[in-house]
């Protein structure tokens, strides 16, 4: 793809959007860098740009610059109905995402992952599993570092891990991973679409270049992933919590086992797996599946699985204190992953104090209510959606308000008998109380160190 003397436009002025007018000029681009915000909120990064021959626009954008642009690189936080008509109508005008730009100049090999969650979990994971068995990897994409920043560093030998929503799926066109994974497709993102297909549409994307020499690894637990299977070009690899297969990965009883061309091998057992719930199974079966795909050996899988704590803020453990442990889950942002994480928690003995609350996202909290009713000792409920949660789920369980995180932790502690679990897994966005759900986390821990700091810690991270 040739960029030298070609007009751009990059929308969206995040991290990825600076990446990719960093990245263009670099090439020889003439790049215009816009947000709607005004230009004195964009981050540092964003408005330094000016000073690397990058012209900054914010509010509308206007109709001339659109007739004389040939590119424009739109972000994933930017919906594709931004790009304005007159630039879409025009026939010689390209459309891409940074994903679909970083593509062009990646080299090596790629790794896709996806799903409505699980996603950042299973890319650290492969990640891992790659690097242990000596495979050059790095990791970027949603998780974190931009694609289009990673294009430099990769060689023919990198397997380059790529975490892939669905807002930069929608964007890509030639964007082929040789081994692309599909964890789960659940009801999520529905203030952007209009209907689940069209989320479950933009998921499926992340196939459509593959061809007969690629991997496709699918969740067959997953109404929707497992529908994909028959009309892939690429090898489909399935995987199970659930079932045993006659080919793929799953779990019988206490062991994970891959079967191949009728021949069995057991990769590692749930005893070894550092991570709680079955929901993470999932991910470090995709994981071993995607291992397998890029030629890591099963050992070293099995060791770097073994190892593996996990990803901070997804049911981290954060300490035991007088027999009480704690854990922070504030990544659970939707009903579904605190569902997860109280079933994971709730194969213990003890029972569980459920923190659960913040920014609604307008999604009945019913399908908590049995597992609550069982499991859950005391419902700590804060933030705008308290009220709420606590008409839905009062006639399940004993509910009381705290007022911020501290008042929530200490509560919790108060509560808590010998042998049980204090869980944030909120259920809901933070951005009524904290900056990011990282912020609220990490709040919870620090509630947590202030407790144990008056007791003896019996075992703790922290
Ligand atoms: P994502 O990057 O897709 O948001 P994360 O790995 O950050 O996924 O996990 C998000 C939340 O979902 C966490 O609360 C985590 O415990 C839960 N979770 C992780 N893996 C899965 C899975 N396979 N299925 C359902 N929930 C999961």
């Amino acid at each position: 793809m040739l960029l030298e003397g070609r007009k751009t436009l990059v929308l969206g002025a995040g991290k990825s959007g600076a990446a990719s007018a960093r990245f263009l000029a670099k090439r020889g681009a003439i790049v215009a860098l816009h947000d709607k915000k005004p230009i004195a909120e964009w981050t540092i990064d964003a408005r330094s740009l000016k000073t690397e021959n990058i012209g900054l626009l914010d509010g509308q954008i206007p109709s001339w610059l659109l007739d004389q642009i040939d590119l424009v690189v739109i972000s994933p936080g930017v919906p594709t109905s931004a790009v304005p008509a007159r630039y879409v109508n025009r026939k010689d005008g390209e459309v891409i995402g940074e994903v679909e730009l970083a593509y062009r100049f990646l080299k090596g090999r790629i790794v896709g992952i996806t799903g409505s969650n699980g996603k950042t979990t299973t890319t650290t994971l492969i990640g891992e599993v790659l690097k242990n068995a000596g495979i050059e990897t790095q990791i970027g994409g949603n998780i974190g570092t931009p694609l289009v920043s990673l294009a430099e560093t990769s060689t023919d030998k990198t397997w380059t891990v790529v975490e892939l929503s669905s807002f930069q799926l929608e964007t890509i066109k030639d964007f082929r991973p040789n081994v692309a994974v599909a964890l789960n497709v659940t009801p999520n993102h529905l203030d952007r679409y209009d209907f689940f297909t069209d989320y479950a549409t933009a998921k499926h994307r992340l196939f459509m270049n593959q061809t007969a020499e690629d991997a496709a690894i699918l969740n067959t637990d997953d109404e929707i992933t497992t529908s994909w299977a028959n009309n892939l070009k690429a090898n489909v690899v399935l995987f199970s919590v659930k079932k045993e297969l006659d080919e793929g990965l799953f779990l019988r009883e206490r062991d994970l086992v891959c079967r191949a061309n009728g021949r069995e091998k057991i990769l590692t057992t749930r005893d070894e797996i550092f991570l709680r719930g079955l929901h993470n199974v999932e991910n470090v079966l995709a994981s071993f599946a995607a291992g397998l795909a890029c030629g890591a050996a099963p050992d070293s899988m099995r060791e770097t699985v073994r190892n593996f704590k996990g990803v901070e803020h997804r049911i981290e453990f954060v300490a035991e204190i007088e027999g009480v442990k704690f854990y922070n889950d504030s990544k659970a942002t939707s009903v579904d992953a605190t569902l997860k994480a109280l079933e994971a928690l709730s194969e213990d003995d003890g029972k569980i104090i459920l923190i659960l609350g913040g920014r609604g996202k307008n999604a009945p909290y019913s399908p908590l209510a049995d597992l609550i009713g069982k499991s859950v000792r005391k419902l700590v409920v804060i933030g705008e959606d308290a009220e709420n949660i606590k008409r839905q789920l009062r006639n399940h369980v004993e509910i009381v308000r705290a007022n911020d995180m501290k008042n929530a932790v200490t509560r919790s502690f108060e509560t808590a008998e010998k042998g049980d679990a204090v869980l944030l897994a909120p259920a809901c966005a933070s951005f009524d109380m904290f900056k990011s759900f990282e912020q609220r986390g990490n709040v919870f821990k620090q509630e947590v160190l202030e407790i144990g700091s008056k007791f003896k810690v019996q075992s703790s991270r922290l």
